[in-house]
């Protein structure tokens, strides 16, 4: 089922702009070397029931209603604990654009005085954006408290995660179009060669999952998968 909100915005050419702070965030990944997993959703999330902060026309947009079809959420990679140093910083008040976050399973919510925390079925990283800051910058962005331009070197249980965090994505086709999957050949070869050919390398990971991002989706077999990256990882793992 599709909501009238979904008709309206199908009707109107379905416009939208992502949140500032969503934009600011994108280009943070990018320059830190977190993939960004999606912005806006796939037809699945946008046509929902009840449309959340990957559509444009989110029913759950607070403390304000949108400001126009304006994309509030990104999902990013759990890698470096990721989702770990955003809490925290959020705890420490220090993300006053943040609604609520998703990672590892968990739910915390910001919209009250105290964090509230919750299950949740993403371990990705899932930022949701107030909807009175929707115009405004986030300023500086560093939840490692790195130096810009530093050199990272991806640790074997950073390239377990992204693993994880593909394989989930190609199964479950949580978010798209930004998927990961190759359409011109077997996508489940191609995800392992890229995940074998990377190990280790971040610049690599990097620029290849940047190539897999642009390629539409495909369905995968989860069990084929599996299998290929977890042999993946076993020669990581043996280094
Ligand atoms: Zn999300």
């Amino acid at each position: 089922m599709s909501t009238r909100s979904y008709r309206d915005w199908v009707a109107k050419g379905r416009p939208f702009r992502l949140a500032r702070p969503v934009a600011e965030l994108v280009t943070w990944a990018k320059s830190a070397g977190v993939s960004v997993l999606g912005t806006i959703g796939n037809e699945e999330h946008l046509t929902k029931d009840i449309p959340e902060d990957h559509t444009p026309f989110s029913s759950t947009a607070w403390p304000v209603p949108l400001p126009g079809y304006v994309v509030c959420a990104i999902d990013l990679a759990n890698v470096r604990l990721l989702g770990e140093k955003i809490e925290a910083s959020a705890r420490r008040g220090e993300l006053p654009w943040l609604k609520y976050m998703n990672h590892s399973g968990r739910n915390i919510s910001f919209k009250g005085g105290t964090p509230v925390t919750t299950s949740s079925r993403d371990h990705h990283v899932h930022l949701s954006v107030r909807s009175d800051w929707c115009d405004r910058s986030i300023g500086s962005f560093d939840p490692w408290g790195t130096t810009k331009g530093e050199t990272m070197t991806i640790e074997k249980g950073d390239l377990r995660d992204i693993a994880e965090e593909v394989a989930q994505r190609l199964t479950t086709r949580d978010i798209w179009p930004n998927g990961y999957a190759d359409r011109a050949t077997n996508p489940t070869i191609a995800l392992g060669t890229f995940v074998r050919n990377t190990a280790g390398d971040l610049a690599a990971v990097k620029a290849q999952l940047a190539r897999l991002e642009a390629r539409p989706p495909v369905q995968l077999d989860r069990a084929m998968l599996v299998d290929v990256l977890t042999e993946v990882i076993g020669k990581v793992d043996g280094r």
